[in-house]
């Protein structure tokens, strides 16, 4: 049995929420130790965020040289050396992880490997990973366990034909039909990859529209541009089941109130994640888990039991690692005793596929729903000089502000860059801007940005270029 150790914070899960808060703790002060059971970076950085994006990047870029043409650009035969490309992505994901790791050791967070349990308030106990037991006492402790993929009914995973994501950024051979259930995040960020690399795809999806969480007309306009990129899209197709029969995986679905089936070499499951608290040991320290078992937490992410704290996919935000880490730095500025508040008005969401899709604050519909009066201006990539210099003018940007004072409300984009341009609403949401403020700012030309000002303008009727 390992020495007892006793520190200021105790995190529970290395992911960003559990890492970030470490390594502000420190920055206040206190001595943090991080619990961790499988992997320094958790999900995102080890089987998520990082590695889904080094693969998307390199299938962008394989789409582009096959369309350079168009640009002058004469390419020959290109080939994919898919181990190569799988390497690049561990290469990306072990820089990553080796570095949080190293921040650990130059800041003297100790890193207790093992699978950490409450035993009594303050105390936890860890199974090592390495064989035998450690203690860990701490006066606070941040619980940030993250989340696991959701098998529906009729659904269990083998691993093999019937799989989670982590297993589909793993794959060995590109497939040749290859089935995604859910066309969420995860579903058409690697369904894109595969449909890239070659692999029939099909995306199975229970509702009326993809992307159903997101602004309906962005969902709309994803479906449409995926498609056209090979992604066969099939809406209203709930999925009751998966079979193996001859090696092959055969998922059943219902459609229109048909019974329909398809098969598959690979059916990659991602229906949504749930928070996983499996086996820390709640009771032990009177906390419950609450509505679909996430942990319950108030602005400054206190869990209602003294000196315990949640964030990240534990706690029903959303399920974003900049999410993740904003709220283990609250957490750590909470336990340091400064009065640190998590915000979600202007939370940015960004799917990675191409065109990027990237959204803030409220949806259209939801909006028009709260019965707000709204103006919403939009404009065009087309519309756009850099856009039409990339030949890539796919996609839109719109933005909705209050009818009245003008304030904006939300912004919404299908386009190149989506995701790093959509960050100019969320600074200016965060200061409580307006759509004004958007189109009196000088944007330089000729840059994607220029799209966003003009959708401002648009919001008062004075687009431009449209
Ligand atoms: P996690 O990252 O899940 O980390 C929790 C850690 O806790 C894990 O390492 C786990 O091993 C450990 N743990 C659990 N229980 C215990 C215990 N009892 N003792 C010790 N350790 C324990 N989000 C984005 O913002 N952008 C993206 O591009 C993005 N892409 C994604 C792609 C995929 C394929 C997936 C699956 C997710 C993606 N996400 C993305 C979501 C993102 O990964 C999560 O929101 C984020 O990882 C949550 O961070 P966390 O710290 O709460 O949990
Ligand atoms: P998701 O919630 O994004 O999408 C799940 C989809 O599955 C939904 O559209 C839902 O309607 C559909 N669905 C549910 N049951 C079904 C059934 N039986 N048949 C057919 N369709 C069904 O979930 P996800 O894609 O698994 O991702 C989980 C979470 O991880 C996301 O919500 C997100 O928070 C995070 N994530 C983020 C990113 C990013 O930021 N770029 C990328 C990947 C994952």
């Amino acid at each position: 049995m390992a020495e007892d150790i006793s520190v200021d914070v105790a995190v529970i899960g290395a992911g960003p929420g559990g890492y970030v808060a470490a390594l502000r703790a420190e920055q206040l002060g206190l001595k943090a130790a991080v619990i961790e059971r499988e992997f320094v970076g958790g999900t995102c950085l080890n089987v998520g965020c990082i590695p889904s994006k080094a693969l998307l990047e390199a299938t962008h870029l394989l789409s582009k040289i096959r369309t350079a043409d168009a640009l002058g650009i004469k390419v020959g035969e290109v080939e994919v050396d898919f181990s190569r490309m799988q390497a690049h992505k561990s290469r990306v994901v072990s820089i990553l992880t080796r570095g949080v790791a190293g921040l650990f050791r130059k800041k003297d967070i100790d890193l207790v490997e093992g699978m950490g349990r409450f035993v009594e308030p303050g105390v936890i106990q860890v199974e090592l990973t390495a064989g035998g037991t450690q203690t860990v006492r701490a006066d606070n402790v941040i619980i940030a366990t993250g989340s696991v993929p959701i098998a529906p009914p009729g659904i269990e995973f083998d691993g093999h034909r019937v799989i989670t994501s982590r297993e589909a950024l793993e794959l060995e051979e590109i497939p040749k039909r290859f089935i995604v259930v859910g066309a969420g995040y995860i579903g058409l960020e690697l369904g894109s990859v595969y449909a890239r690399l070659g692999s029939e795809v099909v995306v199975l999806e229970m509702m009326d529209k993809a992307l159903p969480e997101m602004d309906a007309e962005l969902g709309e306009a994803a479906a449409e541009q995926l498609g056209r990129q090979g992604l066969d899209i099939h809406l209203g197709s709930r999925v009751t089941g998966i079979v193996l029969e001859e090696g092959e995986a055969v998922v059943r679905y219902e459609q229109s109130g048909e019974e329909r089936s398809l098969t598959a070499d690979h059916v990659l499951v991602s229906v949504g994640r749930r928070p996983f608290l499996d086996g820390i040991g709640l009771e032990a320290v009177g906390l419950k888990s609450g509505q679909r078992g996430f942990l319950e937490v108030d602005n400054g992410m206190g869990t209602g039991v003294e000196n315990i704290y949640a964030v990240g996919d534990v706690v029903a935000t959303p399920m974003l690692a900049h999410v993740a880490m904003d709220e283990g730095v609250v957490a750590a500025e909470r336990i340091a005793g400064q009065a640190s508040v998590m915000e979600y008005d202007a939370i940015p969401s960004v799917v990675y596929t191409h065109p990027e899709l990237a959204s803030v604050g409220l949806k259209e519909e939801e909006a028009r729903e709260r019965g707000l009066n709204i103006r919403v201006g939009k404009f065009p990539f087309r519309g756009n000089g850099r856009a039409r210099a990339m030949n890539d003018v796919e996609g839109w940007v719109k933005i909705i502000a209050d009818a009245e004072s003008d304030a904006l409300i939300g912004a919404h984009c299908i386009g190149p860059d989506a995701g790093h341009l959509i960050h100019e609403v969320v600074v200016a949401m965060g200061y409580r801007g307006y759509a004004e403020d958007l189109a009196l700012t000088v944007h330089a030309h000729p840059t994607l940005s220029e799209a966003f000002k003009e959708a401002a303008m648009a919001v008062d009727g004075r687009a431009l270029h449209i």
